[in-house]
């Protein structure tokens, strides 16, 4: 009877004491996280910049299908470089990922909101048109949802998803009124789109050149596609609208109000950011030039490092990337920058 318990005291002794312990371990990790605070040597050690550039990436098809008037160059399939192959784009998200770039959502980046750990810069994904080889469907599982050819665009990153975990795989893709080419399955492919971290956004209802329309077209073809979307995928979609052709090319056009903002069958819709095709990085959204409204892009080809191809434009963002301190709520920047602060969102800044 004594041996039990005296067994029993143990018993209950070793586990209060147990419990004693993992308090305590749970105050020194309190304190050793206020211990690691960053330092001026932290940002330094990472040339930190929260002033730097972000490289929005305009990608159109994904595939091999070599076209007969038209050759390879580098990893692009039409000369033009809006088609690339597949095996550039795997080595083009490696190359990103290497480099200490990582994925954010550009709805995001126009809001402000960029969550990157501390000495890694901030990438965005953009994939124009709809096309059925950005997400192609193959067929639905038992479940009813929907199997993705792992060759396409959304096959591919959902791939690098897996393998790297902290690179924040996403994209938004822009859509007409086709959707994604693909009839039978278009809007299941929209809700798991946006189920599964990706954004879609306005690409205008029949790839329309709005240097080519009047007001009420304009109107038209940006209305067609929200109503589409609301009708969908109400509330879970972006108010971004990938501007085709890139017209118009000056922010000062007729038709650029009513791409921003207007009224189709009596819905109000409002535009938060137009993108432009081409040609390099876009600034920090807290850099004071910053004009969410008319975004730049980076189209993804290769023309051997020139006139803005992908190895050009990450040659160049060496120097002016932006470097975050892991912080979604500083903006840290060297003092050398400062005169560049514009919209602070209401973070704390921090120069050094
Ligand atoms: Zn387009």
């Amino acid at each position: 009877m004594k041996k039990i318990l005296i067994i029993l005291l143990i018993v209950l002794i070793t586990g209060c004491g147990n419990k004693e312990i993992k308090k305590d371990e749970n105050n020194e990790k309190e304190e050793i996280k206020e211990e690691k605070s960053l330092t001026v040597e932290d940002y330094k050690n990472n040339s930190v910049n929260e002033l730097g550039e972000v490289p929005i990436m305009m990608y159109h098809g994904i595939h091999n299908k070599k076209n007969s008037d038209t050759e390879y160059t580098g990893g692009n399939v039409d000369k033009d470089g809006y088609q690339r192959t597949t095996e550039s784009f795997v080595k083009d998200l490696e190359f990103y990922y290497e480099k200490g770039y990582r994925m954010i959502r550009l709805n995001d980046y126009v809001d402000g909101n960029i969550d990157v750990e501390l000495g890694k810069s901030p990438i965005i994904l953009t994939f124009d048109d709809g096309l059925e080889n950005s997400i192609k469907v193959t067929g639905l599982d038992d479940k009813g949802e929907i199997i993705i050819d792992p060759n396409s665009a959304v096959g591919i990153l959902e791939q690098f998803k897996k393998k790297y975990p902290d690179y924040n795989v996403t994209a938004t893709f822009f859509i007409n009124g086709g959707i994604f080419q693909q009839e039978k399955y278009n809007e299941k492919i929209l809700n798991w789109l946006v189920d599964h971290g990706y954004d879609v956004g306005n690409h205008t209802n029949s790839h329309v050149n709005f240097s080519n329309v009047d007001s009420t077209k304009s109107q038209e073809e940006v209305g067609k596609i929200y109503k589409l979307l609301d009708k969908i995928i109400p509330g879970k979609y972006v108010n971004i609208i990938a501007l085709p052709f890139g017209s118009p090319y000056n922010f000062e056009h007729a038709n650029m109000p009513y791409i921003l903002k207007a009224t189709y069958e009596g819905k109000t819709y409002e535009t938060k950011s137009a993108l432009r095709v081409g040609w390099k990085s876009e600034s920090s959204p807290f850099d004071k030039s910053f004009n969410p409204k008319f975004l730049k892009r980076i189209r993804a080809y290769d023309n051997n490092g020139q006139d803005f191809d992908i190895e050009m434009n990450f040659k160049l963002l060496d120097n002016t990337r932006y470097i975050s301190d892991g912080d979604k709520n500083t903006i840290v920047f060297q003092t050398s920058m400062k005169e560049k602060l514009g919209n602070t969102y209401n973070k704390k800044i921090i120069e050094y």
